[in-house]
C-alpha cells in the first residue's frame, strides 16, 4: 500500500541540505505501488519530480507544489555466462556507491572508476554519470521504464537513450516527465581491461606503491582522489559539479589557447575540445569566494556549495552570476550539470 504524504521535508533528500517542503510525497517501493499511484487522486493534476537520493537536483523554490516520487526499489540480480561476462539487472532505489563496491568486491570489473558517485541507480543513466575516463554508457546494455502515461513497462537499449556527455533523452527530452527509470541492466567482466588514462588515478597508485593493479586498486585510489578533493555534501551542502565543462571546436580552442596560454582542456573522442570549467572559474576570481552563504568551493571551483542557511534562489543567482562572469571574460556558456527544480 502506497502512503501519500502531505507537507514533508526534503532537507535529507536533497544534498545542498535546503529547506524545503514537498505539498506530496510517496515512496516507491516496488510496481505494484506505481500501478496503485495512477489510480491516486493525487496522481492526476500534481507535477511531478521524481527524486532518487536529491544528489544532483537544486529546488529554487522553499515549497515544491507538486508530487514527489520517491524511488526505493531494491534488489540486484547477478548472472554469470560462466566465461568472462557478468549480467547485472540493479533496480533504480539502490545506492549507486554500494552497488559499485559490491561488484568490485566480486571482481567484476567495468564501474570501478566509477566508484564513490553519490545517488541512485536509477539516476545514474539520466546524465549518463561518468568520472576517471569512464562513463555509465560504457557497461550499459539497456534499463526498464515505468511510462506514466500509460502505466506500461518498456525496455530501452543504448541508442534509445542517446546517451552523451553529461546527458540522456531522460534529461533534456519530453520523455523526463514521463518515465520512471526502474532497473539498469550492466555488462560486466572477471577480466576487465583498467582504464588508467587519468594521470591522478596513476599517479595515486604509485603514492600506494601498487604497480599491478587490479580492480580493488583502482576503486581505492579512486575513492582517496575524490575524498580529498570534493566536499562531503553532509559537511557542506553542494551537489558535485554545478557545470559541465564546454565542449568546443579545435578552431575555438586554438583561439582561446592563443589568448589565454594557461588554459585546460582535453581533446574528446569526436575531435572537439572539452575546456575545464573549474579552470574558466577560477580565472574570473570566483573560487573559494564566499557571498554570503554561498560560493564556489575553494578547493573545486566548479561546486557550488551552501556554506550554511542557503536558500535555493540563493544559490541559483550565484551560479548565474559566475556563468556570466565566464561568458564575459571568455564568451563561453557553461551548461548547467545539475537539474533545477522550479
Ligand atoms: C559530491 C558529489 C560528487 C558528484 N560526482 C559526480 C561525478 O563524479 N560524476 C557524475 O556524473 N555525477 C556526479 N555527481 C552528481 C550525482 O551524483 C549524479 O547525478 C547521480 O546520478 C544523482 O543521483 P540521485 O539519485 O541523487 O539523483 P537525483 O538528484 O534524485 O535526481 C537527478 C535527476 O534524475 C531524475 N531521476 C532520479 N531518479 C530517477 C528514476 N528512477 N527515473 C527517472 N528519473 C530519475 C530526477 O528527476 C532528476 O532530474 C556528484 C554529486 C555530488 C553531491
Amino acid at each position: 500500500m502506497i502512503e501519500i504524504e502531505r507537507n514533508v521535508y526534503l532537507k535529507e533528500h536533497n544534498s545542498f541540505g535546503l529547506d524545503v517542503f514537498a505539498a506530496n510525497y510517496v515512496c516507491i517501493r516496488n510496481q505494484h505501488d506505481l500501478n496503485e499511484l495512477l489510480e491516486s487522486d493525487v496522481f492526476g493534476d500534481s507535477k511531478k519530480l521524481v527524486l532518487g537520493e536529491g544528489s544532483n537536483v537544486l529546488f529554487i523554490n522553499d515549497y515544491f507544489e507538486g508530487l514527489v516520487i520517491h524511488i526505493a526499489t531494491k534488489g540486484i540480480r547477478i548472472a554469470e555466462n560462466g566465461h568472462d561476462r557478468v549480467i547485472v539487472e540493479v533496480a533504480a532505489g539502490e545506492n549507486w556507491s554500494a552497488f559499485v563496491d559490491q561488484m568490485v568486491s566480486q571482481g567484476y570489473g567495468g564501474v570501478e572508476n566509477l566508484s564513490l558517485i553519490p545517488g541512485s541507480v536509477g539516476a545514474a543513466p539520466v546524465q549518463n554519470i561518468g568520472a576517471y575516463g569512464v562513463e555509465l554508457k560504457d557497461s550499459f546494455v539497456s534499463l526498464k521504464v515505468f511510462d506514466l502515461e500509460t502505466g506500461k513497462i518498456d525496455s530501452l537499449g543504448p541508442q534509445d537513450c542517446e546517451f552523451g556527455y553529461r546527458t540522456s533523452v531522460f534529461k533534456t527530452t519530453p520523455l523526463k516527465e514521463r518515465y520512471i527509470i526502474l532497473s539498469v541492466k550492466f555488462r560486466l567482466s572477471k577480466r576487465p581491461k583498467l582504464k588508467l588514462d587519468y594521470g591522478a588515478v596513476r599517479q595515486q597508485l604509485e603514492i600506494s606503491g601498487i604497480s599491478n593493479p587490479g580492480i580493488g586498486d583502482v576503486s581505492a585510489a579512486i575513492k582517496q582522489i575524490r575524498q580529498s578533493k570534493l566536499p562531503d555534501p553532509k559537511v557542506l551542502g553542494n551537489a558535485g559539479s554545478f557545470f559541465k565543462n564546454p565542449v568546443v571546436h579545435s578552431l575555438v580552442y586554438a583561439q582561446l589557447k592563443k589568448e589565454h596560454p594557461n588554459l585546460v582542456a582535453n581533446p574528446d573522442e569526436n575531435g572537439m575540445y572539452k575546456i575545464a570549467a573549474g579552470w574558466l572559474i577560477e580565472q574570473t576570481g570566483c573560487k573559494g569566494k564566499r557571498v554570503d552563504h554561498v560560493g564556489m568551493h575553494e578547493n573545486q571551483a566548479l561546486v557550488l556549495v551552501n556554506y550554511g542557511g542557503a536558500s535555493g534562489s540563493e544559490l541559483f543567482h550565484h551560479a548565474m552570476k559566475v556563468q556570466y562572469a565566464v561568458k564575459e571574460k571568455f564568451g563561453l556558456q557553461l551548461d548547467l550539470e545539475v537539474n533545477i527544480i522550479s
